[in-house]
């Protein structure tokens, strides 16, 4: 099983300076491949004789041209371009599947990374060793054992992380849930999320101060002329507390996803990654700043390390409108009803608990 660990990088200015050169090239040579790209596929669609664009191919034209039209290129790792131009191979692959759109040209400040592939840096205790550069120091030791694939490196407003991905290679190594049995967790509203146990989960609630501070500087910023100094400073300044804000609510869902794992075996969840319920405006800030995608993926490796498993419904279950008691559906339910009695069995039901049993009870079916 393939996981990765981010960890923040304590960087000096020689430091900072390369890991940004590093990330625009990397950015420069995905920008590149993929003009490159689109030229070669008009030029293949007018004539079938001409070769149709593939990332190996473009790798090795730019290994060609880059000594003579792009030596600053020959500065930082190699890895930079040459991964950069295989994650866009990946692009259109997850494109031509339907998996996602198709691929944009990379922004500066907004996708400033690069990969390094395992035989490209090494990693001793608190340190990681970066090609051209030397050892840098990194906030925190690897967290996973086993074979170490790839590192990116990249930046959240001012500040540096690299993330290492990791292959376990299947074998659970932590602990066994503690409670071997099942649980269903609806997504929440205003809880972070609600288990079938009938505990909630309250998200984070940003401090009331941080919000206000970023309405202030968002509107500083707003009065700040373009283009000058004050301007960059402010931005970077809003960038930096939009990053704190990010931290606060990724870290309520790395301890949702380490509650559930470590206390259950088998977790039933609905399914929610359907295109467009990603924003899904009902969800947690914290749900739905992550993405669904990342909750489920959290929550299917660390049970994965546990030996446990996750069951995600059809996404046409209907988990909040069938009694938990008596199986009865509701023709249907409207948001704003919070508790309900059942027609049938006169059961009445806090609306988020018992989605949560229904969400249980089918994982129990499914699994045996
Ligand atoms: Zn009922």
């Amino acid at each position: 099983m393939l996981i990765a660990h981010r960890i923040a990088l304590d960087l000096n200015n020689v430091q900072a300076t390369y890991m940004a050169r590093a990330a625009g090239t990397a950015r420069f040579a995905y920008n590149w491949a993929l003009a490159e790209w689109q030229r070669q596929y008009e030029a293949w669609k007018l004539d079938n004789s001409q070769p149709k664009p593939t990332q190996a191919a473009l790798r090795r034209q730019l290994n060609s041209i880059k000594r003579e039209q792009f030596p600053w290129m020959l500065e930082v790792t190699k890895n930079a371009p040459q991964m950069a131009i295989i994650q866009l191979g990946d692009a259109f692959k997850n494109f031509f599947a339907g998996r996602t759109r198709y691929p944009q040209f990379r922004k500066k400040g907004v996708h400033d990374r690069f990969t390094l592939t395992n035989d490209q840096f090494s990693i001793d205790g608190c340190r990681i060793r970066i090609p051209n550069l030397g050892w840098v120091r990194m906030r925190e030791t690897l967290r996973f054992v086993g074979k170490i694939m790839s590192a990116t490196i990249s930046r959240v407003a001012d500040r540096w992380f690299v993330s290492i991905t990791v292959d376990t290679a299947d074998s659970p190594h932590l602990p066994q849930a503690k409670n071997q049995g099942a649980v269903g967790v609806d997504l929440g509203v205003t809880a972070l999320a609600t288990l079938s146990t009938g505990e909630t989960i309250d998200g984070p609630k940003p401090h009331k101060a941080l919000l206000a501070r970023l309405q202030r500087l968002s509107r500083s910023l707003s009065r700040k002329q373009k283009g000058s100094a004050n301007r960059k400073k402010a931005k970077a300044k809003l960038a930096r507390l939009h990053a704190r804000i990010a931290a606060i609510r990724g870290d309520a869902l790395h301890q949702l996803t380490t509650n559930l794992t470590r206390r259950f075996h088998t977790i039933g969840i609905e399914d929610l990654n359907v295109r467009g319920m990603v924003r899904n405006r009902h969800l947690s800030r914290s749900i739905s700043d992550m993405g669904f995608f990342e909750l489920r993926r959290q929550l299917e490796y660390k049970a994965g390390m546990r030996g446990g498993q996750i069951v995600v419904a059809d996404r046409f279950y209907p988990s909040s409108k069938t009694c938990s008691d008596c199986g009865h559906k509701l023709e249907a339910l409207s948001l704003s009803v919070r508790e309900w009695p059942c027609p049938v069995c006169g059961s009445i039901h806090d609306r988020d608990v018992n989605a949560a049993i229904n969400l249980k009870n089918m994982a129990v079916s499914s699994t045996v």
